[in-house]
């Protein structure tokens, strides 16, 4: 068989998505592929995600990364989940936060019909008493999972808050002590071929031209490669997620370091606060139907917890996705592939998982159209079902206090989120389909978080007496609630392991 390996592999953008590329496939394919990444000082990057999921712990683990360390090197905390305020109704929180809820496996039936049905009475508090992580979270309390048996310790799941600057400095080093060439300057042209539209070679703005045999747009929301030149088109999900602008802005750290992100409704959107080592990351995505720059900037600036360091910085993005994410010889990754609104965390994830799917479909010098397809399939379902999730925290919330919320509460939601909401209204069953990234705990919690209460719980439930349930359900609480009293303060366990310097 001849050997059509890929040998040069071009990645535009030296944002979040481009580093995470080129650190990645530079440390799989270990200088068997000629890495060059192109960037641009000039246009410079959005410089603003610093909030993440879990699941990047395993990127991370793959470049070989040691967590102290980059924790130290990106100013960053932990995060054990994301706390909702007022999305409800006003004066009302919740917590979506990483990992179970409840006790240990109760077997086929899950935990929270037995504390639905407690609920229901009046005898159980609220579900986040019931999560280990929003426990250890509402305390300011945090340490790594650790291996004691039978305990909620070893039970943390946590994700990072970092300046997103400096991570994707960070995976610079790696990526270019691995091989990978970085060019500065602006791509001005795109060059296909005749044949076939596949792209040949990019042009910089100096007149040097590069050529390659797969192109990975990194450029951000204005897609140079995939949308600019290869014209694959977007699908515009606003009438589900209407809201298009952020306002992000940087504050004096205040107040207790929080192991969480918050994210606050307000009138025309909402309000993200994320805690670094440094400074707060805060921000207002808004929709400008229903308020104005000035005023979404004065609503932000109001609203911080210390004095802000810098001008609020407008953002503005239009929600939805590429038709293809992978076109003819062009992968996009990042915001150049879609966007959907930080509510939960998911650009940063996307890039990684977009980056494991190429790895998993890396073509050869054919590009074979059924790989393509796979790739665009998977990516698809990933942005779809994860809409779906944000779109619940709109949809479901008895807020009618702004023509905002009225939008919102009355339109229609796609179908599979319609059913979604049925199957667990009607009797609290959840089904994760597939590879859905949001799984059955996340759902749970901000179904119930959002004021969705099933009318009926698992009917196994009753095998167990009344009493027995309330001394079950009553048992887990306390069991979580000491543990989480054993764990170090946030701030404590920082200075110990991983301060900046
Ligand atoms: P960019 O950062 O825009 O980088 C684009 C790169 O392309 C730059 O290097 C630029 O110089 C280069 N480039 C563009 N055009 C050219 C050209 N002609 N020639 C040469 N180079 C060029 N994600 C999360 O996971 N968590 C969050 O909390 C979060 N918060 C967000 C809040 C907001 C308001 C927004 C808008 C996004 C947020 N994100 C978040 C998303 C996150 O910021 C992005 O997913 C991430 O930064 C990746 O961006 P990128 O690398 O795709 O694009």
């Amino acid at each position: 068989m001849d050997d059509r390996r890929i040998r040069k592999t071009v990645i535009v953008g030296g944002g979040t998505a481009g580093w995470m590329t080129a650190a990645a496939l530079s440390r799989l394919f270990e200088r068997q592929l000629e890495i060059v990444l192109i960037e641009s000082d000039e246009i410079g990057t959005v410089g603003v995600g610093e909030a993440t999921i879990p699941q990047i712990r395993l990127y991370n683990a793959m470049l070989g990364l040691d967590e102290n360390e980059f924790v130290r090197r990106t100013q960053g905390t932990f995060k054990l989940g994301i706390e909702f305020v007022d999305w409800l109704r006003p004066g009302h929180r919740y917590m979506h936060a990483f990992g179970g809820v409840g006790g240990r496996d109760l077997g086929l039936v899950p935990f929270h019909h037995y504390w639905l049905k407690l609920h229901r009475r009046g005898h159980a508090g609220p579900l986040d008493d019931y999560t280990f992580n929003a426990v250890a979270a509402r305390r300011g309390r945090f340490m790594r999972g650790a291996d004691v048996s039978d305990s909620p310790l070893s039970n943390v799941f946590h994700a990072f808050h970092f300046d997103a600057g400096l991570y994707a400095r960070y995976l610079r080093g790696h990526a270019e002590a691995r091989g990978v060439r970085r060019c500065e300057g602006r791509v001005v042209d795109v060059a296909l071929r005749a044949e076939d539209g596949f792209i040949e070679a990019v042009t910089m703005d100096d007149g040097t031209r590069i050529e390659g045999e797969l192109f990975i747009d990194c450029s951000g929301f204005r897609g140079l490669l995939i949308e600019q030149a290869l014209k694959t088109g977007y699908e515009d999900w606003s009438r589900w997620l209407p809201c298009n602008r952020a306002l992000a802005v940087p504050c004096a750290s205040g107040g207790e370091l929080t192991p969480y992100t918050r994210s606050t409704a307000r009138a025309a959107g909402w309000q993200w606060r994320i805690p670094l080592q440094h400074r707060i990351g805060n921000g207002y995505v808004y929709c400008s139907d229903h308020i104005g720059d000035d005023e979404a900037a004065s609503v932000l600036l109001a609203n911080l917890d210390g004095e802000a360091l810098a001008d609020p910085r407008p953002l503005r993005f239009v929600t939805g996705m590429r038709r293809r994410f992978w076109h003819r010889n062009c992968v996009a990754i990042g915001l150049s592939s879609g966007f959907l609104e930080p509510l939960e965390s998911t650009s940063i994830h996307f890039i990684q998982s977009s980056i494991a799917k190429l790895v998993q479909f890396f073509p050869d010098r054919r590009f074979a159209p059924a790989d393509i397809d796979a790739y665009n399939r998977l990516t698809r379902f990933e942005f779809e079902r994860s809409r779906d999730f944000l779109v619940l925290h709109y949809k479901a919330t008895e807020r009618d206090d702004s023509e905002f919320w009225r939008r919102c509460r009355g339109m229609q939601i796609p179908e599979t989120l319609a059913d979604k909401i049925e199957l667990f209204r009607s009797g609290g069953r959840i089904l994760r389909e597939r590879e859905e990234l949001f799984t059955e705990v996340s759902w749970l919690q901000v179904m119930v978080g959002q004021g969705i209460l099933p009318a009926a719980w698992h009917p196994m439930v009753e095998l167990l007496s009344d009493e027995e349930c309330e001394r079950m359900v009553e048992g887990v609480r306390r069991v979580l609630e000491n543990a989480a009293g054993v764990m170090p303060t946030h701030a404590d366990f920082i200075a110990r392991h991983c301060a900046a310097e």
